[in-house]
Formats: structure tokens, sequence, C-alpha cells
């Protein structure tokens, strides 16, 4: 029932009751008086006859009493009337029955000490009447000829009790008549008061109103908003409060319609739905994308229309209700006319329990998947091409192997066995033929480990790399020896999973280059290696050789690459660092050198832990 009503009702109410408390008081009040006043007028009437009742109660004599009785009914026009003696004997009654009898009735009892009239209302005969006992005043020694000659005389004892029934008709005329302008007054102030009431509760009720009017509208997300305060009450109070509270969600909270906005201009489909897969509101792209009319929402389930990718593949909802929120599962949207599309899907529950919604992000992964076919294809092509391309540089520098050592072994046969034959300039220029095609053997070998490195696979395994880096070095021990120099290799090195024979050949490499390079009298060369990251271990080979101008950096992975002219250093080919970078591209890795001219370089090789882990 509404607030305004139930004021109503409280004061009808309260003004009912106390006016019925008043009316019911003032008729208790009226009849009292009113019975008073015709107590009051028998008294008088028995008073006018005073000596009539002394005579008769002198006298004794039930007769003597009726004739008083009698002229006294005629005066009060009395229901009844009795002469009682002090002890409640009745000495003449109207009722001749009575006669005689005692009267032990309270009345009597109370009118015994009372020293004037007394009355109480009683009905008699189905009429009210007022049931008066008056006293009626003896006489002091009295002797018959003072009563002769000089009436009854002084009075002193009482002589006895006049009781008489007064008939309450007029009194009843007069309490109607006021009862009756009480009710009329008592209608016209329950009206105005009803009227004032209303008006009343209309004025309080009208700032409850604007505060009605203010909620419905933040309910509708319109937050920047404030309600007029029009009372300085406790009601107004409150609605300072909303205001306070609106201007807080306005600063904190974005709007509906705001927030509509954005989602209405996303570009990916947006579903929200209830926990069974309900939707309950999209976004336009949603429509757009699946073609479907979303209107009404109610009509459509979400779990419908998606599809695993694959076989047995992770149902999104089950999966959402075990982790709270999904991110770019790969799935199948059933668009309008059966179409399949692939989408990667994202979802979050949101909202308080019990009133959970799903909210669902799908992306369309068609032009994705396009194009990572395309790039799949791309890269078998190029697989396809390298692996030829290797298979080439094998078969070219096996054949051609073949004439070189033909050049070499007939060359060195002319060179001895024409040595005192030939002349100095046909000497020197074979001499120079043995040389280049030396040069050129190297280069083909050279060749065939960096195509070796993609062509054979073997196969991976937890290797120490501590143990690697020793062979290596022990290995290159003679060339150690012969430069004097110290290899260090800390104790601590990892084992990975990996190709044991390419990351021997990267340790061999690397060291050999670290002592090559290096013109200290002691070459000095660390082998050490730390965790970077969760996923990697960075490997180091640092020495106290020649250093890398920076300029160089990149330059001296490339194949034949070298900084320096054939014979300095030890010669070389320039394919170390190539077969190098390709050894650590084959296991994810980096490769890079950090160099100070003259002092030193060092090369970090980045390789995964565990290849078999996904970063
Ligand atoms: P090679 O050693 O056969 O010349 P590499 O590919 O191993 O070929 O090296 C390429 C070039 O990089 C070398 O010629 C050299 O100039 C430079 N280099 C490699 N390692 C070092 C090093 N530790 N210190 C200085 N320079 C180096």
């Amino acid at each position: 029932m509404k607030l305004y009503f139930k004021i109503v009702i409280f004061v009808l109410a309260l003004i009912s009751v106390s006016l019925w408390v008043d009316i019911h008081f003032t008729k208790v009040a009226v009849t009292e008086a009113m019975s008073a006043q015709i107590a009051d007028s028998a008294v008088a009437a028995a008073g006018s006859m005073t000596q009539e009742f002394q005579k008769a109660f002198l006298s004794g004599k039930e007769l003597d009493g009726i004739k008083a009785l009698h002229a006294f009914t005629q005066k009060t026009g009395a229901a009844y009337a009795g002469m009682v003696a002090g002890d409640g004997t009745v000495i003449a009654h109207t009722n001749v029955a009575l006669a005689g009898t005692r009267l032990t009735d309270p009345l009597m009892g109370r009118a015994a000490h009372s020293p004037g009239a007394i009355f109480r209302r009683i009905t008699y005969n189905g009429e009210g009447v007022v049931d008066t006992v008056i006293p009626v005043p003896g006489v002091k020694s009295a002797s018959s000829e003072d009563i002769l000659f000089e009436g009854l005389g002084q009075t002193s004892e009482r002589a006895g009790f006049v009781r008489a029934g007064l008939p309450l008709t007029p009194a009843r005329k007069a309490e109607k008549a006021i009862i009756f302008k009480l009710l009329i007054l008592a209608l016209a102030i329950g009206a105005a008061a009803l009227a004032l009431s209303a008006l009343f509760a209309r004025v309080i009720l009208r700032q409850v109103s604007l505060l009605r009017e203010g909620i419905r509208k933040v309910r509708e997300g319109n937050y920047d908003l404030s309600v007029q305060v029009i009372s300085d009450d406790e009601l107004g109070e409150v609605a300072g409060s909303f205001n306070e509270l609106t201007r807080g969600l306005a600063e904190t909270t974005v709007s509906k319609k705001y927030l509509d906005s954005i989602l209405e201009s996303m570009p990916d489909p947006l579903f929200i739905s209830d926990e069974e897969g309900r939707i309950i509101k999209t976004n336009k792209a949603a429509a757009e994308f699946s073609g479907y009319d979303f209107s009404p929402p109610a009509a459509f389930n979400l779990k419908a229309l998606l599809e695993p990718q694959a076989e047995g593949g992770a149902e999104p909802f089950s999966l959402l209700a075990w982790s709270g929120h999904i991110k770019e599962l790969d799935l199948w949207f059933l668009a309008k006319g059966g179409k399949r599309l692939p989408v990667m899907l994202s979802s979050a529950l949101a909202g308080p329990e019990g009133r959970r919604q799903i909210v669902t992000v799908l992306k369309d992964t068609s032009q994705h998947k396009e194009s990572e076919a395309r790039l799949a294809q791309y890269l078998k092509e190029v697989e396809t091409v390298n692996s030829e391309l290797d298979a080439f540089a094998h078969t070219v520098s096996h054949d051609l192997k073949e004439p070189l050592r033909g050049i070499e072994m007939f060359s060195g046969m002319l060179l001895s066995d024409y040595a005192g034959k030939m002349d100095p300039q046909a000497g020197d220029y074979l001499a120079r033929v043995v040389k280049a095609s030396g040069r050129m053997r190297r280069l083909i070998d050279d060749l065939l480990s960096f195509a070796r490195v993609s062509r054979v696979r073997n196969p991976y395994e937890d290797v120490s790399t501590g143990r690697l880096a020793a062979e290596a070095v022990a290995g290159l021990s003679a060339l150690i020896e012969e430069k004097k120099a110290l290899v260090r290799v800390a104790p601590d090195l990892p084992t990975i999973f990996c190709d044991p024979v390419k990351m021997g050949q990267l340790f061999n490499n690397l060291i050999s280059n670290a002592l090559k390079y290096n013109d200290k009298p002691v070459p000095e060369v660390d082998v050490a290696a730390e965790r970077f990251g969760e996923y990697y271990w960075k490997f180091s080979v640092k020495d106290n050789g020649i250093g890398i101008p920076s300029q160089y950096s990149e330059e001296i992975f490339k194949m034949f690459k070298r900084l320096h002219s054939r014979q300095e250093y030890g010669g070389g080919t320039g394919a170390g660092l190539a077969i190098v970078r390709k050894i650590v591209e084959e296991h994810n890795g980096k490769i890079w050198v950090e160099s100070v001219e003259g002092k030193s370089s060092t090369f970090y090789v980045l390789i995964p832990a565990d290849l078999r882990k996904q970063p």
C-alpha cells in the first residue's frame, strides 16, 4: 500500500478513536449532569413537602405516607416513590407490596452515611430512571401542641428517606440533542483533519516522489543527476545523501549509455548471456557477423552456436564454470545459413553470485586462418627450396672435390716429377695452382659443413654442456699449448635438451676463434653460463683477444666473411661463425657479440633450457 494512503488511514484512525473517546465521555458527563439536575429537582420537591413527610414518619402510618407520596409523585412524575425509615424499613410505597419490607441495597447503605441526597441510574420497567434517595430531616423535641400551633418546629435527626425513581425522559432528549451536535462537530473536525492530513502527506511525500524519480533514472544508467532538496528534515537529508551518491557514481562509474555506445561501436561480436548460454544482449557486430537478428535475444542460446574446432575439443561453458574465464579459444561459430566460421573466443563471468552473466567476445579468425595457411604454405616452400639448396651445395661440393683432387694430384706430380725440368716461372705458377686448389678444398669443406648443419638432423637429448665444452677444449689442446693459453670452463654449465654434435661444434668454433684471434702473450678464454629468465640459458665465451670493431658485429656471422687477410691469425674461410649462427637458430636461440677493440670479445648464446617446453 502506498505510504500516502497509510498516512491518511493512520490519521483517520487516530481522529476516529479520539472523537469516539471524546463523545463517549461527553455523553457520560452530560448524563451525570442531567441525572444530578433531576435528582436536585426531586430534592426540591421533597423539601417543599418536608412537613407532610415528617408527619407521616411521626405517625408511622402507611396511609399518611401514601398520601404524601402521591402528592410527591404528582409533582415530580416519579415512576415509583417510597418512604424508608433510617433502618431501611419501607413505611409506605407506591408499590404497596413493598410496605414493611427492608431495603438493604448499596444505595441505601451509602445514603445512611451521606449528608445529602444520592442517586444512581437504573432501568425500571424498561425505562431509564434516576433512583434517588432523599433524606428527610427529623423534628426536635416537639410536643403535639407545638406541632398543632407552631408546626413541626426545629428539624433535628433524620426522620427517614424518600426514595423515588425519577423519569429520565427529559434528560434523554437533551442528551440526544447534545450528542447529535457533538457528532456533527466531530464529523466536521474529522473531515478537516482528513483534508489536512492528505495535504500534509502530499507535502512530505513530494520529497519521496522526487527521490523515487531519481532512483528510476539511476536504474536506467543516468548517474549524472541530482534531486531537489525541498525539506530540511530527515527526508531532506536522505535526498542530500542521494545527490552525493549520484555525484560519486557519475565520477566513478561509466554510464550505461556510454557503455552501450562503446559496445555498439566495437568491431568484434559481443554476446552477454546467462550461465545457461541464453543470450541477453548482443552488439551490432554480433548481428553483422552471424547474420542473425537477435531480437528478441532470448530466442538464441550461445552454446548451440559454438562448436569445438578439433574432435573432443574443450566445451567453452564448462571450461568457464571451472576457471571463471576463457582466453582465445579456437572454435567454430554456426552462422546463419549453416556457415561455420572460425572464431577465437574470450569469455568472462560478470555480475554478483546468483545473477551471473557471461560476457563473450569473438574474434573472426577467418582471415587469420587464411594467412596462417598461406604462411604455412610459404614455409613449406622455403623449406623445400632450402633443402634443395643444401642438397645442391652438398652435391656440387662433392662433385667439385673430385676434379679438385685431380688438379691437386697432377700439379703435385708435375712439381715433384718435373722439378728440375721446369723454368722457375712455370714452377711458381704451378705452386700457386697447388695453393689455390688447397684453399678451394677448404672452402668446399666449409661449405659442406655449413650445408650439413641443416641437412643432418641428429637426435636431440639431454646433454651436459660442461661435457661438450670440455671435449671441445680437449680437441683444441694442441692450439692451446702452442699459444700457451688459459681456457677456463665454469663448473656449473647446465644440462640442456639439444643436438649434442652441433652444440659440440658450436663450443669448438667459439673457443678456437677466441684462441685464434688473440695477440696476448697468455690468451685467456672463459666459458660460462647463467640463467636468462625462466626459459633460457645464456652461455658466454669470453676472450682477452683483439676484439671486433662494432660495425662488424653483425657482418662476422655471414658466410665466408673475414675481417683479416688470408694468412693472418692462422687463416680461415669465414664460415665458422655462420655455422655457429645456423646451429643457434636451429635450437630456437640467439647469438650476438659484445667487444672492446684490442681488449676482448664476448660471444653470447641464448639457448632454451628445454625445447620441449613452450616459453
Ligand atoms: P674464420 O675464423 O674462418 O675467419 P669465422 O666465421 O669463425 O671465420 O670468423 C669470422 C671473422 O670474425 C673472423 O675472420 C674474425 O675476424 C672475426 N672473429 C671471430 N671470432 C673472433 C674473436 N673471438 N675475436 C676477434 N675476432 C673474431
